[in-house]
């Protein structure tokens, strides 16, 4: 019998643990020739989370946990379960079932036709907000064109089946800030997808509030790209261009209609705009400063309170 494993990181998902597992478990029932090893990462929840999940865990043997000390968030969640499964495959979805687990079977499937990734893609229900599909839509666009990693429509999502050899790839990746969207596509094999349609959350809120997912979406972008750090090389040529064809009009000026040209206000606004530019400039330059200097200090991605293996 082959191994599946299933990782779901939670955060504050107290009303959904039971729920889910019972959906995994219903959809193993019609899979023979496999059995499941579940393991629930607890990033830091405030409320019952934890609880929950060790009743749970008393009277299941498929299920383990991993309690963080604290919140470190989704992707160094995924990542811990992903550490320490030790399936044939492993599968990662969201606790709050926007990820249906009756997919598993089709990502199964792939994966036993000789597929290593099996990444799913996401198509949005109407009731989702526009802002967030538009959002989500234009940011997988501007990763694709700054970097190499090409994410196809819809395929951010973290509702993934990685073959054990991708798997162990993975474990022995130690940077900081990881992000396994990208990582995923970025890191080669055997890949396809499958579609399916997210649903909506079943009870608690998502944690993703705008500064979080700007906060995301800055991380993704400085993890595959450096192209961003050539804009300050380009708006450098190109002002001072500007600035070389500006002085000629005034020499010629001066010389041919003698009078002075005045205007302290286009000056100042000048002097303010370029004083943003190079601010944005310097803010960029130190986000990738602030990445170098969390990967030099070697810190771990994530520290464990407890876990029950
Ligand atoms: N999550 C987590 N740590 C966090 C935020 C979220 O482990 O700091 C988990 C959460 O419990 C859920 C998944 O990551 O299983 C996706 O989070 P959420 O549903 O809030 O994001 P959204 O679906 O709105 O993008
Ligand atoms: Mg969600």
């Amino acid at each position: 019998m082959k191994k599946i494993s299933i990782v779901i990181p939670a955060h504050n998902e107290e009303d959904n643990i039971a729920l889910i597992h019972h959906r995994i478990k219903d959809v193993f029932r019609t899979l023979d020739n496999y059995r499941s090893e579940i393991i629930f990462v607890n990033d830091g929840s405030r409320d019952l989370t934890q609880k929950n999940i060790e009743k749970l865990a008393l009277e299941n043997e498929e299920i383990k946990f991993i309690e963080f000390s604290r919140n470190f968030g989704h992707q160094p969640a995924v990542k811990a379960g992903i550490d320490y499964s030790t399936g044939n495959a492993v599968i990662s979805m969201d606790a709050d079932l926007q990820h249906p687990p009756e997919l598993i079977p089709d990502l199964i499937k792939k994966w036993e036709e000789g597929f290593d990734i099996v990444y799913t893609i996401r198509k949005y229900p109407t009731e989702i907000s526009y802002f967030k599909r538009k959002t989500s839509h234009f940011y997988y666009k501007l990763l694709s064109s700054l970097s190499d990693v090409n994410l196809v429509k819809g395929g951010g999502s973290d509702f993934r089946l990685m073959d054990s050899s991708v798997v162990e790839v993975v474990r022995n990746m130690n940077e900081s800030d990881i992000f396994l969207r990208g990582l995923s596509t970025w890191m080669g094999f055997r890949q396809t997808g499958v579609h399916f349609t997210a649903g909506e959350r079943t009870s608690g809120e998502s944690s993703y509030n705008l500064h979080k997912m700007m906060k995301f979406a800055f991380t993704g972008i400085t993890a595959f790209s450096v192209r961003p750090l050539y804009l300050a090389a380009y708006l450098g040529f190109l002002f001072s261009a500007i600035a070389v064809v500006g002085y000629l009009i005034y020499v010629i000026h001066a010389l041919t209609k003698h009078t002075e040209i005045s205007g302290w206000a286009s000056l100042i606004m000048t002097v303010v705009f370029f004083g943003g530019v190079q601010l944005i400039i310097l803010g960029i330059i130190g986000i990738y400063l602030g990445k170098i200097f969390k990967q030099v200090k070697e810190r771990p991605n994530y520290i464990i309170r407890s876990k029950n293996f």
